[in-house]
């Protein structure tokens, strides 16, 4: 089928739409202004006739037509005749409308030489002299050629301005679709050169176009972060990965090499474990993080006692840590709510051992967990090491590191740990907050929205 565009589409819809409506109008003002042509006429028709018969009069028995009678005015003829027909003043057209019979008082049309005439005949009486017939005699468009002039006008107008009103439109469609144009044309440009920074200028304005161009633009905006994040995931993963490997293969060259001894050969074999570990530990997070974007693994959603789980948290990873701190729970018992056990758990887990690792020796550290304002709030605090203001919005983002140089900081991750727990708090319709001091300490809040 041949392609027809939206603007000739639109065009022909204009286009036909001005055609039908001209047609009604012009055919309902023929239609009004012929019955108001036709009662008009028949209206002077009567008018004239009936003040002509005051100019007639007889004196001294001889009859008498006045100065002031009418006989030719806007297309009416009016003439007068004696009682046995014959004329004895005026002038019609046609001779046939002269010998018409007459009927006192009647109105009616005849058709002489395709044209309708309108006869009003009106019978006056003299007594006792002889009566006298008057007859008024119109063509039945007589005052209508002015119209019939204007609907010509009108004929040869209108085409042209329906030509004009087309013209019209199919520029008004082709300037108000150039944005679809535009949309079509950027879109087949990145899909063509893969070029996500590339937008749609559209100037301003703002009809549905400029808002449609927009909402694309601030997807290609969301696109382009996301193949930007993914990307620098991809090389980031591969990085983290190369150096324990490096390592690993290091510390083989060595131990086949340069090892003497079974002491030397034990701590190559342990540098390489710990190495593993540290890789096992990376690829570990990642899956995790794969799973959950993929949404692979089921989320199992039931009814828990957070406050149950929380606590049972914490005492885990106070059983295990290995820094002098003391954690303090502050916990609002029964706080019930739709979640997953094992990943709550890994959020929390995570939050912990962020706070030991970034914790003083001797320092505290306080989990709380409450309800306020129909909102579960779960918040882990410690004495810390802190974050500069600049760092906050970006720790949550995947393998980002404050200072990839805290060597101070024993066992530093991968960077993944506190986006695991923005992702996970996302996933159970909660937020994530930070507030942070340098070397005063830190504070994370997670809150949900209670079920
Ligand atoms: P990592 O595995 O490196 O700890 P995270 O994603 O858990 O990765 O944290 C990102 C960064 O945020 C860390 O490198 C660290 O510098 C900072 N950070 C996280 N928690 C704390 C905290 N409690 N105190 C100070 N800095 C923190």
């Amino acid at each position: 089928m041949r392609k027809v565009t939206i603007k000739l589409k639109i065009t022909l819809w204009f286009t036909t739409f001005m055609i039908l409506l001209s047609a009604v109008v012009f055919a309902f003002i023929a239609l009004v202004s012929n019955s108001t042509t036709t009662h008009q006429t028949r209206g002077a028709l009567t008018r004239l006739i009936d003040e002509n018969i005051r100019e007639i009069d007889y004196d001294d028995g001889q009859l008498e037509i006045d100065d002031d009678f009418v006989s030719f005015q806007n297309g009416i003829y009016c003439l007068v005749f004696q009682e046995n027909g014959e004329k004895i003043s005026g002038y019609a057209p046609y001779d046939e409308l002269e010998s018409e019979p007459f009927e006192d008082g009647s109105i009616r049309s005849v058709i002489i030489d395709g044209e309708t005439y309108i006869i009003y005949d009106r019978m006056v009486s003299f007594k006792p002299h002889e009566d006298v017939w008057i007859r008024g005699v119109v063509p039945e468009r007589g005052n209508a050629i002015n119209l019939t002039a204007v609907y010509r006008a009108v004929l040869i107008a209108l085409p042209l301005l329906i030509i004009l009103a087309a013209f019209g439109g199919y520029l008004i469609a082709k300037r108000s679709l150039r944005p679809i144009q535009k949309i079509s044309e950027t879109a087949e440009d990145i899909g063509n050169s893969g070029d996500l920074s590339k937008r749609i200028e559209m100037g301003i304005g703002g009809d549905e176009l400029h808002q449609l161009a927009g909402a694309f633009n601030r997807m290609f905006d969301r696109l382009e972060t996301n193949f930007e994040a993914e990307r620098n995931f991809t090389s980031d993963a591969s990085h983290e990965l190369r150096t324990p490997v490096s390592t690993i293969l290091a510390h083989c060259e060595y131990a086949f090499e340069n090892a003497s001894g079974e002491q030397e050969l034990y701590e190559a074999i342990e540098a390489i474990q710990k190495q593993g570990y540290r890789m096992s530990h990376l690829i570990g997070s990642l899956l995790y993080f794969t799973r959950m974007e993929q949404r692979t693994d089921a989320v199992a959603f039931e009814s828990i006692d957070l406050s149950a789980l929380v606590l049972s948290v914490c005492r885990e990873q106070r059983e295990i840590s290995e820094k002098n701190i003391t954690l303090k729970e502050d916990i609002q018992p029964d706080i019930l709510m739709k979640a997953d056990v094992a990943l709550i758990s890994r959020m929390l887990e995570n939050l912990i051992r962020n706070a030991y690792r970034y914790g003083k020796e001797n320092g505290n550290i306080s989990v709380t967990l409450k309800e306020a304002d129909h909102r579960i709030i779960l918040s882990v605090s410690d004495d810390g090491i802190g974050i500069v203001p600049d760092e906050l919005p970006k720790i949550w983002n995947r393998f980002y590191r404050v200072d990839k140089s805290r060597s101070s900081v024993k066992g530093v991750g991968f960077g993944l740990g506190l986006a695991i727990v923005k992702q996970i708090a996302e996933l159970h319709n909660g937020s994530v907050e930070v507030e942070s001091e340098i070397n005063k300490g830190s504070t994370f809040i997670i809150k949900f929205a209670k079920s």
